[in-house]
């Protein structure tokens, strides 16, 4: 009975599975990326004075002023800016616009793994691509016939990046499909894509204000790429949710993105707090991957991650597993703030005493 009049495709779909949000109090949660900072103190301001008489109307259908402040940010035209209410929809509407093709599109074995979801809801062949025995990813080996390219850079759960150059590369060899670029980490330390696609028409960058600004909550994503691109990714919009932002998620961004200064400090404090968090790791016989983002990617010389999992939760400690062959004896630790990152050191090293290793 439960699942009455749900169609074929439904039911072979898997969904997303997001890191849980449980609702207890003294949670230390590592385990979704989150911004461990709040956002701009100007947000808060804005907020107070804004008034409700405007939730009367429906907002700008082309969040134009956020645009505008995104334009001017990244040195581009205002055409080249696509807004998406979070990532995770952009990149569902770039799924639909372009990777709909004869060929397979290509992507990481071990990435986003929201990429093969978009895959089975709108019937995309795709193959995965090995990563290399180090996590990192090979873009030479992208150098084969496709509909498409996706990755994340850096990538995502292993932390890794490549290089501007080794992007460019496959832009050129690859001129006949777009590669789309998912910076949802870009902020923390890597080279982002953004100046490529303003040189190549077969580049599309996606970002978020979901991790280096803290705005997870409020829903916020946008694409970077030509006026060609943009259009396609309106008219997916424009024949599926013609308000996708909410007033005060476009006001509260543009105000965001407009504090650079707040911005820049707290993106310090994170990746001070990741460069100590993997010297105390690495001294706790961790192995721990190169990380340009907010996490890191780690794996116990002597101990199943599963039990250390285990083990931190039980302490109101929360990190994110992965149960994928390749993965599986990995953890994802989100940089929290410095005392977070302290407590779990202290967890750890409980674990490890009474481990014994
Ligand atoms: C978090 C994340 C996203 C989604 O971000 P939202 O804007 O919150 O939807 C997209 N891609 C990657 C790789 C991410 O880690």
């Amino acid at each position: 009975m439960k699942r009455k009049f749900w169609s074929k495709q439904l039911l072979d779909l898997v969904p997303y599975t997001p890191g849980e949000q449980p609702k207890i109090n003294d949670l230390i949660k590592l385990n979704t990326n989150e911004n461990p900072y709040p956002p701009s103190p100007k947000i808060s301001q804005l907020l107070t004075h804004f008034d409700i008489d405007h939730l009367r109307r429906y907002p700008d259908p082309q969040s134009s002023d956020l645009s505008q402040t995104l334009a001017h940010y990244y040195k581009v035209a205002v055409d080249n800016i696509f807004i998406g209410n979070g990532s995770d929809e952009v990149l569902a509407h770039a799924f639909m616009a372009f990777f709909r093709q004869q060929q397979p599109i290509l992507m990481p074995d071990i990435s986003y793994s929201f990429y093969t979801v978009y895959c089975d809801l709108y019937d995309i062949k795709a193959r995965a691509i090995p990563i290399e025995d180090d996590f990192s990813i090979n873009l030479a080996k992208y150098e084969i016939d496709n509909g498409g390219i996706i990755f994340a850079n850096p990538n995502a759960p292993t932390g890794g990046t490549v290089s501007l150059s080794q992007i460019e590369q496959l832009l050129k060899i690859n001129s006949q499909s777009l590669v789309i670029v998912d910076e949802a980490y870009v902020d923390f330390g890597a080279e982002s894509a953004v100046a490529l696609t303003q040189k190549y028409d077969n580049c599309l960058v996606i970002q978020t204000l979901s991790k280096s600004r803290a705005l997870a909550g409020l829903r916020i994503g946008y694409a970077i790429g030509n006026k060609n691109l943009i259009e396609a990714l309106e008219r997916v919009k424009n024949s599926f949710n013609s308000y996708p932002l909410d007033m005060l998620a476009q006001a509260c961004a543009k105000t965001a993105i407009e504090d650079d200064e707040y911005f820049q400090t707290s993106l310090k404090k994170i990746i001070d707090t990741r460069t100590w968090t993997e010297k105390q790791l690495t001294a706790l016989n961790f192995k721990v991957l190169p990380s340009n983002t907010n996490f890191l990617f780690v794996h116990h010389k002597k101990l199943a991650a599963i039990e250390i999992m285990q083990y931190l939760r039980d302490n109101n400690i929360l990190v994110r597993h992965f149960n994928k062959e390749k993965i599986n004896n990995y953890l994802r630790i989100s940089i929290g703030t410095q005392q977070q990152m302290q407590a779990l050191l202290e967890c750890l090293k409980k674990l490890m005493a009474k481990e014994d290793c």
